[in-house]
């Protein structure tokens, strides 16, 4: 089907061509005939005639190497500031709905959070013939070219091959502008999914989950599951109330309002155990309405012709069949029989499904969490006190104190809405942005882990903007890579609270495999879902939601039901992230896969090593995953060293 699509798109582009727009001219080497080429793709009439488009490179190239870099220097100062002057105002406007010290937002402050502030750059770039400059004498390189031709580049030229990504697709701004809004829609949606657990009731009217006690789906839900070990009852409610939530037959009611008492086994409300009328298909027509929009850009990006490729290819640099082969790799590997063994030996009791969650592998289970939330309580009460100790917090992993105050200058922390995020600096004038759920008496233990997770994040965005050598270089491979840095810090949590170093043991690498054997279930769902789509474009939101079902069954009967049990079980569902963030999930095990082999890298370092090692990686910036990698450790992307670890033992 996607190679049927890429056919319609490809011969539909075709059908007006005529001779083209470079006939006739000479081109002086390589690199000029395929600029020339790339920008006559995208010229259209309005742009000018043949006559004009033959003047225009003859005026545009690049006649000398001295003119060619000067004009580099400018392009790249013209995308900083473009890129950062838009980022400022969104974070401005977002402030309302993303914060929580900015008052209540009101009705436009959430219609403006779907504003996006550099819909229009791209059309305006090639409409004053910027983008046409650029393409001309800095050429887009394919993924494959990159990953071969790569290997040699200096990093001058890879700068050079990042400024050719920036103009690769011509997708008009009210196309750009819809997708923002749809997906501004979801996420709002998705913000204030709060599930209120003291109105749940057991069947016999018991109460389980303290008062006041409310879950944002699924991040919450899925949190308190893994800290309820100790009461079953518990697990077993709130799997009930996910699949209640993945299957829409949740009241509509129920979510964030605490006003109605819900007993989610019989799925009836009040007292009076009504029936509820079910929340109609809102989560897939959220993603319904994303997929309709990413459609209408299709016609638009010649290279890339839909949202998969545009996802894999184009942003993760990964090819979808390349990820999938090393998720099967290990979601069907001999490693998670022995690891699921482990866990019903410490259970003691044949596995659940939520078992996926399982989090007994780490070294904090065997501490008491009330006692880390009561010290994590008194040293962050606000979001102020944490952004002062960042500094410490990396001079205890090994950073120079100079070093670590620079970094630590360039990170703000602010009290987040809803979960805790990070939000990356993309020029020299912006701060990163830790986001962080704070209650009004502290930082419990588990707002602290995800806000460490989130600093990971910051560290590595100000360390690959701040101190790399080239703009266009600036950040990593893609946003699984990103994730490899926030990994490396949350695992060490418990050493930046003052419990000694933390390092790779036996526990974490049980920990880590099992949470990439959970999330590329969850990832492989969300894949497939966005394959079925392509295959229908016309379903409604009730066939989407059965497509659903059915996928994360079959993925489940696949990979998880031989050691969890219960056929048919739709759990790998109810991640968010499916809903406002189309593909993103694969980000999380790639990560994984990576963070793994970095940890490899950095077992038995010193501190002064670590960070070493640590910064010379996030300095490498963005090249692609394979290039990255080579240089990073001298090896390729694989699964392979975390099933050797868990074969040896
Ligand atoms: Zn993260």
């Amino acid at each position: 089907m996607m190679a049927g699509l890429m056919m319609m798109i490809m011969t539909t582009g075709c059908t007006k061509q005529t001779s083209p727009l470079y006939e006739g001219m000479e081109f002086a080497d390589e690199r000029m005939e395929r600029g020339v080429k790339q920008a006559a793709a995208l010229w259209r009439e309005e742009d000018g005639t043949k006559e004009e488009f033959q003047a225009f490179v003859d005026a545009h190239y690049a006649k000398t190497e001295e003119e060619r870099l000067a004009l580099f220097e400018s392009l790249s100062r013209i995308m900083e500031k473009l890129n950062e002057s838009a980022d400022m105002l969104t974070v401005e406007l977002l402030k309302p709905t993303q914060l929580m010290n900015c008052g209540e937002p009101t009705e436009v402050d959430w219609i403006m959070s779907g504003y996006s502030a550099s819909a229009h750059m791209m059309d305006d770039l090639f409409a004053n013939k910027v983008a046409f400059i650029t393409i001309l004498n800095f050429p887009y390189y394919s993924l494959e070219e990159k990953n071969t031709l790569g290997t040699q580049w200096t990093r001058q030229q890879w700068a050079e091959a990042r400024l050719g990504d920036v103009f690769t697709e011509r997708v008009p701004a009210n196309v750009q502008a819809l997708l923002a809004q749809t997906l501004a829609n979801a996420e709002n949606y998705i913000a204030d999914y709060n599930i209120c657990m003291d109105k749940l009731r057991t069947e016999d009217g018991r109460q389980l989950f303290p008062d006041g006690m409310k879950l944002l789906s699924h991040w919450n839900l899925r949190d308190e599951l893994k800290v309820d070990y100790d009461a079953p009852e518990k697990q077993e409610m709130i799997y009930q109330v996910m699949q209640r939530i993945v299957r829409q037959e949740i009241p509509e009611e129920v979510i964030n309002n605490d006003n109605v008492i819900w007993y989610p086994y019989s799925n009836t409300v009040t007292s009076d155990h009504i029936p509820g009328e079910r929340e109609a298909d809102v989560r897939y027509q959220k993603i319904l309405d994303i997929f309709h929009a990413m459609q209408q850009m299709d016609p638009y990006c010649p290279n890339k012709p839909n949202a998969i490729i545009r996802n894999f290819e184009g942003d993760i640099e990964i090819p979808a069949e390349e990820v999938e082969r090393l998720f099967v790799e290990l979601l069907s590997s001999e490693q998670v029989r022995i690891v699921a063994q482990q866990i019903k030996a410490r259970l003691g009791r044949e596995l659940r499904p939520y078992d996926i969650w399982f989090d007994g592998f780490k070294a904090r289970s065997g501490m008491n969490e009330d006692q880390l939330s009561e010290q994590t309580r008194q040293l962050y009460p606000n979001p102020l006190a944490y952004e002062k100790k960042i500094a410490s917090m990396l001079t205890n992993l090994g950073f120079q104190k100079e070093n670590a105050e620079e970094i630590a200058r360039h990170i703000v922390v602010e009290p987040a809405r809803g979960s805790g995020h990070a939000w990356p600096c993309v020029g020299h004038n912006e701060p990163a942005r830790l986001r962080t759920r704070i209650a009004a008496d502290g930082m419990d233990y588990k707002g602290y882990n995800i806000a460490v997770h989130e600093m990971g994040h910051n560290v590595e965005e100000v360390i690959s903007l701040y101190k790399m050598d080239y703009y266009m270089l600036r950040g990593i491979p893609n946003t699984g890579f990103t994730e490899t840095s926030a990994f490396l810090f949350q695992h060490r949590d418990l050493q930046l609270l003052g419990y000694g170093r933390q390092e790779m043991d036996q526990e974490a690498v049980y920990d880590a495999f099992w949470g990439m054997y959970e999330i590329m279930g969850v990832s492989l769902v969300d894949m497939h879902v966005w394959q079925w789509l392509y295959a229908h474009p016309k379903a409604s939101a009730a066939d989407l939601r059965k497509a659903t079902l059915e996928i994360a069954a079959e993925v489940w009967n696949n990979y998880f039901e031989p050691v969890l049990g219960e056929k048919d079980c739709i759990l790998l569902a109810i991640y968010s992230h499916m809903v406002n963030c189309p593909m993103y999930l694969p980000n999380y095990p790639i990560g994984h896969i990576v963070q793994f082999q970095l940890e490899e890298a950095l077992a038995g370092t010193s501190p002064a090593e670590w960070a070493e090692k640590y910064e010379r990686w996030y300095r490498l910036g963005r090249l692609t995953p394979n290039v990255w990698m080579q240089q990073a450790v001298d090896g390729e992307l694989s699964v392979q060293p975390v099933l050797r670890r868990i074969q040896s033992n």
